[in-house]
């Protein structure tokens, strides 16, 4: 009968615990959030340092096959061979202490030793409670410091002090969920840091292969504009070479032209250049009044200039007289080489008269200049026929045909002279 109402009270105190713990969790959940802020604003204590043996003393205590004695051993050497103790490790080894009791008394069959036993655990776990105020509320919220609140519930309750029990599993609750709030805040930003971070790496991995882009960019670029010099420069050079072959063309096309219009020894016009030029002039000058005459001269005995000094003598004498018959020409006049030691002067806006001035100048010319240079001693002479356009019927044969005749007409009259055609037809 005693051990059944012995067990009914065991039940109601359980279920009286049970709605008091979920009660407490409840309100510990809207006192934490309202507090939430309280807590942030709280300015940040110091955590205590925390000696690592008295944390692992503490974690062997939790197994059930944990020696006891030996743990009790090391707490007294803790205890004596350290340094001075400072409030949390003083309130841990306190409540290893709390607990090692509870082990012996769990152990335990009489109750009431385990009685006395919970009286010991509460004093133990009372006197760890009272350094509280040294230690910060953040530190106190950690589960190696909120183990107390859940012994001292348990031992209250194993002694009837269920108000006491009550107290003790609420404020363990509230610590406990300013610990996970804690803890969730202290996750949210060191998963915000490294998002941050991550953030920034790739920023900084996108600005990389920005620049590497750009570092490409430029170097195309560059290689760009140097095809292009490259290419304008081929272009041109290619221009200039092709202005300079066009220009030789030319020139090779006008030292044709000039080949095919004069005289390749003495330079003077050739005989289809002076064809050329008479006709025309003898076209223009049969419409004005002005008179066009002109001189056939043939060099005196060069054959035996050549046959005396050689071919090579015969060909200087034939270049100096010609540029000398050319110094005696005016500026309208044309000089050519007729053929052989033959030379034909068109004399335009010239009588018979200024022709025939012209004509013996040339002989005094050629009579004055010293052929020493040339060959040995011979002389060098002209026999000139002149001819002067009479009518308009006149072809420019017609007046060479004369000048031919005037010309023979000297050679008759012992060379070295001038005739003009008008005096022979006369006579
Ligand atoms: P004439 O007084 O009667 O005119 O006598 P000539 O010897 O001058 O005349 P001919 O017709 O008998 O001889 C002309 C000579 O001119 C013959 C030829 O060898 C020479 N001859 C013609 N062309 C050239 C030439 O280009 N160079 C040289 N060195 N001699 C030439
Ligand atoms: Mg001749
Ligand atoms: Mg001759």
């Amino acid at each position: 009968m005693k051990l059944l109402s012995q067990a009914i009270l065991i039940i109601l105190l359980v279920t009286l615990i049970f709605t008091s713990m979920c009660r407490a969790n409840e309100l510990a959940l809207k006192a934490g959030e309202s507090k939430n802020n309280n807590l942030l604003d709280i300015p940040a204590i110091t955590m205590l340092p925390i000696n690592t043996e008295l944390l692992f003393l503490l974690t062997q205590l939790k197994q059930a096959s944990i020696n006891n004695q030996k743990v009790e051993i090391a707490l007294a050497q803790l205890t004596l061979s350290q340094a001075p103790l400072n409030a949390a490790e003083q309130y841990l080894l306190l409540l290893a202490q709390a607990i090692l009791k509870e082990n012996t008394s769990v152990h335990g069959t009489d109750s009431i030793n385990n009685h006395n036993n919970s009286s010991d655990v509460i004093a133990f776990l009372e006197q760890a409670k009272e350094l509280s105020d040294q230690i910060s509320e953040e530190q106190l919220a950690q589960p190696v410091f909120l183990q107390l609140h859940l012994l001292l519930a348990n031992n209250y309750a194993m002694q009837g002090k269920f108000d006491l029990a009550y107290l003790e599993k609420k404020s363990y609750l509230k610590k406990y969920n300013i610990y996970r709030k804690n803890k969730r805040i202290n996750m949210i930003a060191s998963l915000e840091q490294s998002f941050e971070v991550k953030d920034k790496k790739a920023n900084n991995a996108l600005m990389e292969s920005q620049n590497k882009l750009k570092i490409r960019r430029v170097a195309e670029v560059q290689d760009e504009k140097a095809a292009q010099q490259y290419n304008f420069t081929l272009i041109i050079s290619i221009a200039i070479v092709f202005v300079l072959l066009l220009f030789r063309q030319l020139r090779i096309r006008n030292k044709l032209i000039l080949l095919t219009r004069t005289d390749a020894l003495t330079g003077l016009a050739n005989r289809n250049t002076l064809f050329e030029h008479g006709e025309q002039m003898v076209a223009s000058f049969t419409e004005q009044p002005e008179e066009l005459s002109i001189l056939l001269l043939d060099l005196d005995h060069f054959k035996k200039i050549n046959d005396n000094f050689g071919h090579h003598v015969g060909d200087e004498v034939l270049m100096v007289v010609s540029d000398l018959v050319k110094e005696t020409m005016r500026s309208r006049d044309l000089l050519s080489r007729f053929g052989g030691e033959e030379f034909v002067a068109l004399l335009p806006f010239a009588d018979s008269n200024k022709a025939k001035a012209i004509a013996m100048r040339i002989n005094d010319k050629i009579a004055q200049y010293d052929f020493s240079s040339v060959m040995i001693q011979s002389k060098v002479t002209f026999s000139i026929g002149v001819a002067t356009m009479a009518d308009n019927q006149m072809s420019f044969d017609d007046l060479l045909h004369n000048a031919d005749l005037a010309m023979y007409q000297a050679k008759e009259q012992g060379r070295n002279t001038v005739v003009c055609y008008h005096n022979i037809a006369v006579a």
